[in-house]
């Protein structure tokens, strides 16, 4: 499979082009097509460096709406590290779709230049729980209008103790919305999560 068979907008096959993917992985061969058409939830049981932040990347760069002001897609992850190495990833996706803006929102760091970023607003909010949380309860981070919340990483943070802020920020998502859970191991906890927040979800494996 070619990222062009995969229905990807020419702006975003330009930007991958340009970044050096020829093919995608199998990974994104199995989600980018699915999360184009459908809006079943994913489940997907896979180890970093397998492109999984493609994977769901690109296909929510390619649905989201330049025309709706509000955060469309929440992504939560682990750590500060990962958080930024999602936010550099999908700005290169995004880098020919003029105005798109991607805010990393994450803990151990100055607050106030967050809040400030997040006011001027932005399509995708990539945070670690702890943060994300803390800014949803002092309503400076609007997550009622997400159309895709994305959990990556999300045995890592279980083992991190973030457990109490997923459910608290699971919680106050819209009931309408697509979620997407990635991981590398499933645990009991992660089961927990998957029966209690995803509905139906296609499970897949790389
Ligand atoms: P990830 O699993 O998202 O951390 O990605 C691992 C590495 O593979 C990153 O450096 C990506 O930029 C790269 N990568 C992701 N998808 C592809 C692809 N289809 N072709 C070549 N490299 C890729």
């Amino acid at each position: 499979m070619t990222f062009e068979e995969t229905g990807l907008k020419p702006e975003i096959l330009k930007a991958i082009a340009e970044m050096g993917f020829e093919n995608p992985t199998p990974i994104q061969e199995q989600t980018i097509s699915h999360l184009i058409n459908s809006t079943q939830d994913l489940v997907a049981l896979a180890q970093t460096g397998t492109g999984k932040t493609a994977a769901f990347g690109l296909p929510v760069i390619n649905n989201i709406s330049m025309q709706i002001k509000e955060v469309q897609s929440l992504i939560l992850c682990p750590t500060r590290e990962l958080c930024l190495q999602i936010t550099r990833d999908l700005d290169k996706f995004s880098a020919y779709i003029p105005g798109f803006k991607t805010i990393p929102v994450y803990g151990g760091a100055d607050i106030t230049k967050q809040i400030r970023e997040l006011k001027s607003g932005g399509q995708i909010v990539v945070g670690t729980p702890g943060r994300v949380h803390d800014l949803i309860r002092r309503k400076l981070l609007n997550i009622s209008a997400i159309r895709w919340m994305i959990l990556d990483e999300a045995d890592e943070m279980l083992t991190m103790g973030f457990k109490e802020e997923l459910d608290a920020i699971l919680a106050t998502t819209p009931a309408e919305k697509q979620t997407l859970l990635f991981s590398a191991t499933m645990p009991l906890g992660i089961s927990e999560i998957k029966s209690k927040y995803l509905n139906n979800a296609l499970e897949m494996s790389v």
